[in-house]
């Protein structure tokens, strides 16, 4: 596949973009080489400038669950568009959106529409801490809530020990309130809990990790979050930014069978514009503004564009049988390719959730954390992800991110994506 013009638009595009490109992992620093540069998508498949054709393991980060370009999706929007592109003042769209959010996930009474997950996580934080009146929060290594500054930071040297920032341009002052422990750990949790309990306003939990790869909760993780938070009259915020819809149609909460106190959500409520929302139990949620004293607010939030593509996606996903359909696709899709590692002696595990998917070139045990995700035999996987890229396998350019399967990805898809792993693996065991 020639990649000419990919090349010259990198060029290009590095001379105005820092890096090139407007997110960094898209810059291909996990995988080597330039990033392909698309110009469409259609379903399960992508097209680069070139016109080579691609089957999409991506879907823009996870919100194309229903594939690209999905003919209701674009008429729900070209339709919008006609009428405004915003007016920022109310609509009777964005009533719709919160009735059905509400409906659908079983957290939430109230909710406020915002224009990324990023800021949903921020908003989410500042409410709880606003709610409760403490100033500490609790997160996981290896899980990822967007860029606001609490949200960017790291353990200190152990569970004890006060956050530092993972950037430059963060002030101790703000990350010494984040606590860091590992996924998984609810002991450690619980140590933090005896220590600062009083002091932590929440814990921010993606309830499937999908940012380092795919780790799933253990058997009670999720539960014992929620009686530490009962406990100590902490808020429990599941992150739903990539699970909401696309791990159950209830999110993650509905799959587990645990309720959270807010839930933040983005990616496929968006159907693929910018959308960001969080919302939980009437009692904190009214203390946003203009109920209450918490500020929020937002320029575009609600965007009717915005609002018609995602009511247009949450409208397909609702149709019967759809998530068991993806999870068969999705299963069939990891199965196939761990199948075909152990053929070709390439030690790899895989996690598996609804639509999405994390495959670990760490060797054969099941991976529940993030020290164990990092064990990736990186150059291993750098190989696999080129090889496939060559056969026209589009997966995230990262052994740190997981993948995703949408209802336009069908059998066909899938084999002609087990026939490529079939013979990259072959090659990689050489
Ligand atoms: N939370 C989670 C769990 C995410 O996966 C992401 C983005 N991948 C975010 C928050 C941030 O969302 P955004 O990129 O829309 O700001």
């Amino acid at each position: 596949m020639t990649q000419i013009h990919s090349d010259d638009l990198f060029r290009r595009a590095q001379a105005h973009i820092p890096g090139g490109v407007n997110s960094p992992v898209r810059a291909f620093k996990g995988v080597g080489g330039e990033p392909v540069f698309f110009t469409r998508g259609e379903g399960a498949y992508l097209y680069d400038v070139d016109d080579n054709r691609y089957i999409d393991y991506v879907n823009s980060w996870g919100p194309l669950i229903v594939g690209h370009t999905h003919p209701e999706v674009v008429t729900a929007v070209q339709e919008a568009a006609a009428q405004g592109l915003g007016f920022g003042a109310p609509t009777a769209t964005e009533i719709e959106m919160a009735e059905t959010l509400c409906r659908l996930v079983p957290s939430m009474d109230l909710v406020r529409m915002v224009s990324s997950g990023t800021e949903a996580t921020m908003s989410a934080i500042r409410l709880a801490r606003g709610f409760t009146g403490r100033d500490k929060i609790l997160k996981f290594e290896g899980c990822y809530h967007g860029h606001a500054d609490s949200l960017l930071v790291k353990a200190g040297s152990g569970a004890l020990t006060l956050g530092v920032p993972t950037s430059p341009g963060i002030p101790l002052s703000v990350a010494e309130h984040t606590l860091t422990v590992s996924y998984n750990n609810l002991a450690e949790v619980q140590e933090v809990f005896n220590h600062f309990g009083e002091q932590i306003a929440a814990i921010i939990v993606e309830p499937v990790a999908g940012n380092m790869n795919c780790v799933p909760p253990v058997p009670g993780f999720l539960e014992g979050l929620r009686t530490i938070c009962d406990n100590h009259g902490s808020v429990l915020i599941f992150d739903e930014v990539m699970t909401g819809f696309r791990v159950a149609l209830g999110g993650a909460q509905a799959l587990y069978d645990v309720t959270p106190d807010l839930t933040t959500l983005g990616k496929v409520v968006g159907g693929g514009l910018p959308v960001g929302a969080f919302g939980g139990r009437q009692k904190i949620m009214e203390m946003i503004a203009p109920l209450g004293p918490v500020y929020q607010a937002g320029t575009l939030s609600g965007n009717p564009v915005a609002m018609a593509a995602g009511l247009a996606t949450l409208k397909l996903i609702q149709a019967p049988g759809f998530y068991e359909h993806l999870s068969r696709q999705t299963q069939k899709l990891v199965n196939g390719i761990l199948g075909r590692a152990r053929d070709a002696d390439i030690p790899m595990t895989a996690n598996q959730v609804g639509g999405m998917f994390g495959l670990f070139f760490t060797g054969e045990e099941e991976v529940t954390c993030y020290e164990q995700a990092t064990h990736c035999h990186l150059d291993r996987f750098k190989s696999f992800y080129h090889g496939m890229l060559e056969h026209g396998i589009y997966f995230a350019p990262s052994a740190f991110e997981a993948g995703f399967v949408s209802s336009a990805h069908n059998d066909e898809h899938i084999a002609a994506t087990l026939q490529a792993a079939e013979q990259v693996l072959a090659k990689l065991s050489l």
